[in-house]
């Protein structure tokens, strides 16, 4: 489905670290951290290793507590709905934008308004079970999906207004921009993630922007088993975890962020000759990219099918002729301890189950020969 884009440059870089006696918390992370300081213009960027571990950091800086309610999307990779159950928060879905499969604005307004408004307002927007309409409404955690931001003119001044945390999981977004501006930037804290499927990778790994000194701190300590800065070895202000990036990843991360303007124009270029050949097939749509999204940054390339085509029989045809395809996303509402733990019934999210049920992601990487693209579209026409 996809393959890392890795030279000699890294491969060096990882033995470089070898040579060393500091495997872990040394120089490489701190030059990885930088590159993102850098590309980012973020006060702070926070290695972690995974996007989930980051994910979680930013749901405890937000404050977000048992019981607590935070406006996500159903439309998305687990992970950004799992670290909110990691703190007995409750995930309130809202579905998505048809078009990018982003969270839908007016929706979130709605939600916002209606729980702020009180707990006859908050019913609606609440799972069935596992739900306390009582509780306050904390952050709003949107997702970037397939590379492409959420749409945040519409919904940050609302999430000011109402003193809501915004987490924005960009894990699969990054170098993506959205009106100019970096994905990852746009929320309270922004997460990267960089399994070796995304825009750049450290084989496992991760990464939280912010421009918030406190959380930051905060973060750093949470990263490295609560200690604090002061602490000694064996002193733990806060309840931590082992976040901590190892250095051989961070040295392989560093030298991918330094190749990030041939990396992303590579899968752009990859994206473009899919999007030609797409626009050809009857009943397959191409990925959208509406204005705001001023600098697309392909993670997937995931097509659309009419209604009618049986997108899981296309799959299995398509490995019959040795191309793998994989359904992008499958909700996760549905997911067996979602519906167990809260309730959540098919017909919750119609656009999200929609989307789910006719989206295909076609394998895609930075290294794909337009020869490689072309032989997917002949099968994928074939097959249809
Ligand atoms: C990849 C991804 C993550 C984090 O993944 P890790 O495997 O933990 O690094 C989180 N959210 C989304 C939307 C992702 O695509």
């Amino acid at each position: 489905m996809s393959s890392p884009d890795i030279t000699d440059r890294e491969r060096e870089a990882v033995a470089d670290v070898m040579k060393t006696a500091y495997l872990s918390m040394g120089q490489y992370n701190e030059a990885f951290e930088e590159a993102f300081r850098a590309f980012t213009g973020s006060r702070h960027a926070i290695a972690v290793n995974s996007g989930t571990a980051g994910l979680h950091m930013c749901v405890r800086a937000a404050g977000i507590q048992d019981g607590d309610l935070v406006i996500t999307t159903p439309f998305s990779f687990v992970a950004s709905a799992n670290v909110l159950l990691f703190e007995r928060a409750v995930p309130v879905f809202v579905d998505v934008d048809p078009q990018t499969g982003n969270i839908d604005p007016p929706l979130v307004r709605a939600a916002i308004l209606d729980i702020v408004s009180g707990v006859q307002g908050a019913h609606a927007w609440l799972p069935r079970r596992g739900a306390d309409p009582a509780r306050p409404l904390k952050a709003v955690l949107p997702v970037d999906v397939f590379g492409q931001p959420a749409d945040f003119a519409s919904i940050l001044p609302l999430a000011r207004e109402h003193n809501l945390k915004v987490i924005e999981d960009s894990c699969e977004a990054l170098g993506a921009t959205y009106q100019g501006r970096p994905a990852g930037t746009w929320g309270d804290y922004g997460v990267f993630a960089f399994y070796p499927n995304k825009q750049i990778t450290t084989a496992e790994g991760g990464l939280i922007v912010t421009d918030d000194d406190e959380a930051a701190d905060y973060m750093r300590a949470l990263r490295n088993q609560g200690r604090a800065p002061g602490d000694t070895w064996l002193q733990h202000t806060h309840l931590g975890y082992n976040y901590r990036l190892d250095e051989l990843s961070a040295a392989l991360g560093a030298v991918q962020m330094s190749r990030m303007e041939e990396l992303l124009p590579k899968r752009q270029q990859v994206a473009d000759w899919y999007n030609e050949r797409i626009a050809e097939i009857p009943g397959v749509e191409a990925p959208v990219i509406v204005p705001n999204t001023t600098r697309t940054s392909w993670f997937v390339y995931v097509v659309r099918f009419q209604p009618g085509i049986d997108r899981d029989a296309v799959i299995k045809a398509l490995e019959k002729h040795g191309i793998p395809a994989r359904p992008y996303f499958s909700p996760i509402h549905l997911q067996p301890y979602m519906v167990e733990r809260f309730g959540f019934q098919p017909g919750d999210f119609p656009v999200t189950e929609d989307l789910g049920r006719r989206s295909l992601a076609l394998p895609f990487s930075g290294i794909m020969t337009e020869a490689q693209v072309e032989t997917v579209c002949q099968v994928l026409r074939k097959v249809l």
